[in-house]
C-alpha cells in the first residue's frame, strides 16, 4: 500500500495536481481490498481531490463514433498519412509528439506487404496500446490497480492480432491484455467537447479508481477542460469514513443494479441500499401483487435469488414471472427511444399502464420521467416556447417528484440534483415569462384599444358599437 501511495503521489505530481496535505488516505476497506478514506472532516460540496488519467483514449465499442485520437473531435477525420490506421483531424494532431510515438510503434508491428487498414478498428483498439508508452513507474502503478479476469476482457488485443495482423511481442501483448482488464474494472467515461459535438472516451484515473462502489455514493465527479477529474463530496463525510462512488445508475432498482454490477464489475453489492428491500422507503424496485394489488418488495434469499411474496395475501410470484413482466414493460419503455417522440404516449404508458403492475413511483416510471425532463423544452417538437401549459406543468411536477425521490434515496448534493434543480428553475422562468407576457399584453391592448376604438379600420375586437 505504501508503494501504491508513493506511485499515486508521483502521478499527481507529474500532472501538477499534487497536494501537500491530501483529504484522502488509502486504507483497508471493510468491503474487502483497499479503499479511499477521508483524512479529515469533509463538508458538502468540498473538492476532495483532483485526478488526471494515466491512460485515456477512444472507447472500444463499435457503436461509438470514430474520433480524432489526439483532440477527440468527430469532424474532418482522415487516416494518418503514415498509414498507421489511426484517424486524425489535422496536421497538428498528426504531428503531435504523442501520435508520432504511437504511429512508430504501430508501424513497427506491421508485417511485410500488409495493406492499410481502412476501417476504424485500429482507432477503437488504441486505448490499451497506449499502456506501452507509459514510463516504468506508470506501468508499475497500472499493475497495482484492480483488474478483472475473464475471457470477455481483452477482445481489443484479439482484433489487433487477428484482424489487423499486427505483430507485437509477448511482453507487449501481456501488458496490453492486462491493461484491458484494468480498464474494464476501473475506467471512467469521460466526455470531451463543446456544444458543437461531444465525444465519449474512457480514462483510467488511478486515484479515483481506488474508491469502492456504493449505490448511495458520497462523492460525485466532473471534468475540467484538461481532462482532470474533480471529485467532490455530496454529503458531509466525517474523518475516517470511506469515500464511495457509483458504477451504476442511481435511479435503477436493486435487482437491476445488482445484476448490472455482477455482469460488468463481477461483484455482488452489499451496500446499505442494496440490503434494504424498501430502498430507504422509496420502494423503487417493488411490484404490485397480482391478487390484491398490495406492494411486494424483493427479498433476497441468496446472492441473486429473490423471493417476491405478498405480505397481505401471502401470494408468491416467481422470480421468473417478475423477470418476464419487467422485460416486457422494459421493451415497451425502450421503444420510446425513437427519433419521433410522442410525449403524450409516454405519459399515457406511465400513468395508465405501469400502475397496473408497479407502484406509482417505480424504477420504470422514474426512468421515463427522467427522460421526459430532457425532451420537454429541448426536443424540436417540444421547445420551451411551444410547450403547452399542461406539459410545462407536467415537467415542473416531474422535476419536483424526482428531486423528492433523490432526497428519499439520500443522494445528497449529487450531479443529478444539480441538473434537476436547474431544469425546475427553467420551468419557473418560463412560467414567469408567460405571466409577465400576459401582463404586458393587457396594458398594450388597453392603450391600443383606447386609441383605436372609434377608428373604422380598427381590429374588429376594438370596434365600439357606434363604429
Ligand atoms: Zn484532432
Ligand atoms: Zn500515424
Ligand atoms: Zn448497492
Ligand atoms: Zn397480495
Amino acid at each position: 500500500m505504501k508503494k501504491l501511495n508513493t506511485l499515486i503521489n508521483e502521478h499527481l505530481e507529474s500532472k501538477n495536481i499534487y497536494e501537500e496535505n491530501p483529504r484522502w488516505i488509502i486504507r483497508n476497506s471493510d468491503i474487502g481490498g483497499r479503499g479511499l478514506f477521508a483524512n479529515c472532516d469533509i463538508k458538502v460540496g468540498d473538492v476532495i481531490f483532483k485526478d488526471n488519467p494515466l491512460i485515456i483514449g477512444p472507447r472500444s465499442s463499435m457503436l461509438c463514433p470514430v474520433v480524432c485520437i489526439i483532440c477527440y473531435k468527430q469532424i474532418d477525420l482522415n487516416l494518418c498519412s503514415r498509414n498507421c490506421g489511426l484517424y486524425v483531424c489535422s496536421r497538428d494532431c498528426e504531428n503531435s509528439l504523442v501520435h508520432q510515438q504511437e504511429c512508430d510503434l504501430i508501424n513497427n508491428w506491421k508485417t511485410e506487404n500488409e495493406k492499410t487498414c481502412i476501417d476504424s478498428a485500429m482507432t477503437k483498439c488504441l486505448t490499451p496500446v497506449r499502456s506501452l508508452l507509459l514510463s516504468d513507474n506508470q506501468k508499475e502503478l497500472l499493475k497495482l490497480l484492480i483488474s478483472h479476469s475473464g475471457l470477455q476482457h481483452g477482445f481489443e488485443i484479439d482484433i489487433l492480432k487477428n484482424k489487423l495482423k499486427l505483430d507485437f511481442n509477448s511482453d507487449e501483448e501481456d501488458l496490453m491484455r492486462l491493461t484491458c482488464t484494468v480498464l474494464d474494472a476501473n475506467s471512467f467515461e469521460v466526455t470531451v467537447g463543446n456544444e458543437h459535438g461531444r465525444s465519449g472516451l474512457r480514462g483510467l484515473y488511478p486515484l479515483s479508481s481506488l474508491m469502492n462502489h456504493s449505490c448511495v455514493p458520497n462523492t460525485m465527479h466532473n471534468f475540467d477542460c484538461n481532462q482532470n477529474m474533480i471529485v467532490k463530496a455530496t454529503t458531509f463525510i466525517p474523518k475516517g469514513n470511506e469515500l464511495f462512488h457509483s458504477y451504476t445508475r442511481f435511479l435503477w432498482g436493486t435487482p437491476v443494479r445488482r445484476a448490472h454490477l455482477a455482469r460488468t464489475k463481477h461483484f455482488i453489492c452489499r451496500c446499505a441500499r442494496c440490503e434494504d428491500p424498501l430502498e430507504y422507503g422509496s420502494n423503487l424496485s417493488a411490484i404490485l401483487c397480482e391478487n390484491c394489488k398490495c406492494v411486494i418488495l424483493p427479498v433476497y434469499t441468496s446472492k441473486m435469488n429473490i423471493l417476491w411474496k405478498c405480505n397481505e395475501c401471502k401470494h408468491v410470484v416467481t422470480n421468473k414471472k417478475v423477470t418476464v413482466m419487467l422485460r416486457v414493460l422494459g421493451s415497451r419503455l425502450n421503444s420510446f427511444n425513437t427519433a419521433d417522440i410522442d410525449v403524450n404516449e409516454i405519459l399515457e404508458f406511465v400513468n395508465n399502464k405501469l400502475i397496473n403492475y408497479l407502484p406509482r413511483i417505480n424504477q420504470m416510471s422514474v426512468e421515463l420521467k427522467y427522460k421526459l425532463v430532457w425532451i420537454l423544452g429541448y426536443d424540436p417538437k417540444y421547445l420551451w416556447n411551444d410547450l403547452s401549459t399542461d406539459l410545462l406543468n407536467e415537467k415542473e411536477k416531474i422535476c419536483r417528484e424526482l428531486l423528492n425521490l433523490l432526497e428519499t434515496l439520500r443522494a445528497g448534493r449529487s450531479k443529478m440534483r444539480g441538473l434537476l434543480l436547474y431544469e425546475l428553475q427553467c420551468c419557473l422562468r418560463e412560467k414567469q415569462r408567460r405571466k409577465s407576457d400576459k401582463l404586458e399584453m393587457k396594458t398594450l391592448v388597453q392603450e391600443a384599444q383606447e386609441i383605436l376604438k372609434d377608428d373604422v379600420h380598427a381590429p374588429p375586437e376594438f370596434k365600439s358599437c357606434n363604429g
